[in-house]
């Protein structure tokens, strides 16, 4: 009788085998087949009907599942538009068909929670992420996209503990991450409990020691408590972070220095950092300051006069004016060099309908192919915008 058993488990597998078959046959049937309603819905689509559009979408669902990719597509395209309603609908009618396999049905999930995000239901949001996360296999994006909504609402602690589940594969950027959002919470302590914020500071070093954020709060931290020596112990490391940090440092290791009555001391470590780093204009100018303090205001224009002709910089000729009387055969070549450079950079023949700049004049836009779209922008200050925003 023990054989009987035996035999069990392949009729098992034999009945698999042809439902597996049977189910290949049709679906490279239906491959070759397009259904009529879907250029119905096509066609409503393309006349500006969405809504009816979607009907005939949702309908085809139930007949045919391997359009899933379709939906998601058409989903996302209105959610991009801002349609975030209509998204959602397609969304939550994916999810409601049971013949979905389980990694669309947690896409199709993934999605609706961005559709409720952009939507600003970030609590709808939040929940459902929550929940793919309680699954036996949870998609990675679940994780990513709660760390989005957490700095979405500005909750550093969740955010942090979020990030801290993420198995990377950029330790480095999501460790840098960790650290400013710690760097967020000491900002938040600074204002109620300073001495709350060392710890959290600590952290974000721990995370990322090449946080300069962490570096200029613990410095402004220890300001606040007069304590410069370990302010600049603080700023002492943000050369070796990122250099090009250093400019926010100036004021504060300023404070310091004077603070503690050395700014000799300020003096050669400002020339050990131009040393280094040769044009740092906001080192020169600090430097120039420093001297002025020590020395006296006709050795620091000397000092700004130099450096400006070695390198013309409009934050160099402006603190040369504000230090007042100048020979104007000094000061004249530089306020030329100055405004030649400026002028350069400044003057851009821009199409006033796309946007394209350039050097030259075009009449026939080569960005939007508009004819006649493109006009000189002069440099007018009363409306200056940085160069940088753009
Ligand atoms: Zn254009």
């Amino acid at each position: 009788m023990e054989w009987l058993f035996l035999l069990l488990p392949v009729a098992a597998i034999s009945g698999w085998v042809s439902a597996r078959s049977h189910y290949k046959k049709r679906f490279s049937a239906q491959k070759n087949y397009f259904d009529p309603d879907y250029f119905t819905g096509l066609n409503y689509l393309l006349n500006e009907q969405p809504d009816k559009a979607i009907d005939v979408f949702i309908r085809l669902l139930e007949v045919n599942s391997d359009t899933v990719e379709t939906h998601l597509a058409l989903a996302n395209l209105f959610r991009r538009r801002g349609e975030t309603e209509r998204a959602i609908r397609i969304h939550q009618n994916l999810i409601a068909r049971p013949t979905l396999k389980p990694s669309q049905r947690d896409q199709a999930l993934i999605e609706l929670g961005l559709d409720y995000m952009s939507a600003g239901v970030l609590d709808r949001a939040e929940h459902l992420f929550l929940e793919l996360l309680n699954t036996p296999s949870p998609p990675t994006d679940a994780y990513k996209h709660l760390l989005g909504l957490y700095q979405q609402q500005k909750n550093w602690q969740k955010a942090i503990d979020m990030a801290k589940k993420i198995q990377s594969t950029d330790p480095q950027k999501i460790g840098a991450e960790i650290a400013q959002f710690y760097c967020e919470l000491a900002e938040q302590e600074l204002e109620i409990d300073p001495s709350r914020a060392l710890p959290l500071l600590k952290q974000a070093n721990q995370f990322d020691a090449k946080c300069v954020r962490a570096a200029l709060l613990g410095a402004t931290v220890h300001i606040q408590s007069d304590h410069y020596a370990k302010a600049l112990k603080s700023l002492a490391k943000i050369e070796q972070q990122d250099p090009n940090y250093l400019p926010e440092a100036l004021p504060l290791l300023k404070t310091c220095y004077q603070a503690l009555n050395k700014l000799p001391s300020f003096q050669t470590w400002l020339k050990g950092i131009l040393a280094r780093h040769p044009l740092m204009v906001s080192a020169h100018l600090m430097l120039a300051q420093v001297i002025e303090v020590e020395s006296g205001t006709e050795k620091a224009q000397a000092y700004l006069q130099s450096q400006l002709q070695r390198q013309p910089s409009l934050e160099g000729l402006h603190h040369l004016l504000s230090m007042g009387d100048l020979n104007p055969q000094v000061l004249l070549p530089l306020v030329n060099d100055m405004t030649e450079s400026l002028l350069q950079h400044g003057r851009r023949y821009v199409c006033q309908h796309c946007g394209f700049s350039g050097k030259t004049i075009h009449w026939h836009c080569p960005g939007c192919q508009h004819w006649g779209t493109i006009r000189l922008t002069e440099l007018h200050f009363s409306s200056f915008d940085p160069i940088s925003e753009h």
